[in-house]
C-alpha cells in the first residue's frame, strides 16, 4: 500500500459578500470541510485507484473521530494519533465578494507528530512512503518525517516529498529545507517551490536542475499542467484539461494523489502526470480540497 505521512486540518471556509468589517456579517456562509495537503493526498489517490492508501498523522481529540469517519468514507485507513493537549489544524480561510482568500491558520496536533508516534512497523506492507511538507516546518514533526524518510530507505521502499508551500520553504530555509528531504526519490513542487528551491525563474529550467538531486520531478504549472524532468532534462510536458475553476485549494494534493496513484500501477512518469493534470482539474471545480462524495 501508500502510506502518507501528514497534516489532517479542518477547513472552515466563510464566504462574505461585503468588504470584512468589525460587525457581524450575517450573509456570510460557512462551511466546514476535511482538509489538510497530507490527507487530501491520501483520498486522491485512493480516489484514483490506488489500492490500501493508509495516512498516519496527530490530530486532536476534539475532531478525531470526526476526520476518521471521512477518511474512512473516501476509502483511506486512517492511522491517526489522538492529542488530548492541542486541537486538530485548523484553517480558516474568508471568502470576499471578488474570491480573495485570508487564511488564518493553526497547526495544532499537526505538528505535534513525534517520534514516539513512528514505528518501522508502520511500513510493513508499504511499496511507497509520502510525505506533506507541511511536516518540515516545525521541530517535532520534521524529525518524524526525517526519521520516516530514513527508515523507508534503508527498506528499499521509495519516498515523495511535496514541498507545502513556498512561504513555508523561505521560513525554513532552502538550504535546510533541501537537507531534511534528501535521499527523497520524487519531489512534487509547483512552479514558485520550483523557483525558490533553484533561483532559476523558468519553470523547465528549475524542474530540470532539481532533478540532478531528485530521481523523479514533477512541477505543477497551475491551469498549463505539469513538467516532468529526470537525470538533468524534462521527459514531459502535460497539459492540463480545460475547467471552469471554482476553487483551487487542494490542486496540488489532487495532482499528487493521482500521479501517485498511476505511477504505483506502473504507469511511466508522463502518463502519471497526465492523471495528475486530471485529478487537479477535477479538484478545482468543486470547492475544498477533497474529491466530491459519491
Ligand atoms: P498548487 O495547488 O500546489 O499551487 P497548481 O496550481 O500548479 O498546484 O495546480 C496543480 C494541478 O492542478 C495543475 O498541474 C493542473 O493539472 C491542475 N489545475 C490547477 N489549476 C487549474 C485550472 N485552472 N484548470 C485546470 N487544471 C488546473
Amino acid at each position: 500500500g501508500l502510506l502518507v505521512v501528514g497534516d489532517v486540518v479542518t477547513d472552515v471556509v466563510a464566504r462574505h459578500r461585503t468588504p470584512l468589517a468589525p460587525a457581524t456579517d450575517t450573509a456570510a456562509e460557512i462551511r466546514t470541510l476535511p482538509g489538510g495537503a497530507g490527507a487530501n493526498v491520501a483520498c486522491w489517490a485512493a480516489r484514483s485507484g490506488c489500492p490500501d492508501v493508509r495516512i498516519l498523522a496527530r490530530v486532536g481529540t476534539d475532531r478525531a473521530a470526526w476526520h476518521e469517519e471521512r477518511l474512512r468514507r473516501a476509502g483511506v485507513r486512517p492511522l491517526l494519533v489522538p492529542d488530548a493537549n492541542a486541537p486538530t489544524a485548523t484553517v480558516v480561510a474568508l471568502v470576499d465578494a471578488a474570491a480573495e482568500r485570508t487564511f488564518l491558520t493553526d497547526s495544532g496536533a499537526a505538528l505535534r507528530l513525534g517520534v514516539g508516534d513512528w514505528s518501522p512497523s508502520l511500513l510493513d506492507g508499504v511499496y511507497h512512503l509520502h510525505l506533506s511538507g507541511y511536516l518540515f516546518f516545525a521541530g517535532t514533526s520534521r524529525e518524524t518525517a526525517r526519521l520516516a524518510l530514513v527508515t523507508a530507505r534503508e527498506r528499499g521502499v521509495p519516498v515523495s516529498v511535496d514541498p507545502a508551500s513556498a512561504g513555508f520553504v523561505t521560513e525554513l530555509g532552502v538550504g535546510r529545507f533541501l537537507a531534511v528531504v534528501e535521499g527523497a526519490d520524487v519531489l512534487l513542487p509547483n512552479a514558485d517551490e520550483a523557483t525558490l528551491l533553484t533561483g532559476l525563474a523558468d519553470a523547465a529550467d528549475a524542474a530540470a536542475k532539481l532533478s540532478r538531486h531528485f530521481p523523479l520531478v514533477a512541477v505543477t504549472l497551475g491551469a498549463a499542467g505539469a513538467l516532468v524532468a529526470a537525470s538533468g532534462g524534462i521527459i514531459a510536458r502535460v497539459p492540463a484539461p480545460e475547467v471552469r475553476a471554482v476553487d483551487t485549494t487542494g490542486a496540488g494534493d489532487a495532482f499528487t494523489g493521482g500521479f501517485l496513484a498511476a505511477l504505483l500501477s506502473g504507469a511511466d512518469a508522463a502518463s502519471a502526470a497526465a492523471a495528475g493534470c486530471r485529478a487537479g482539474a477535477q479538484a478545482v471545480t468543486a470547492l475544498g480540497g477533497r474529491p466530491q462524495e459519491g
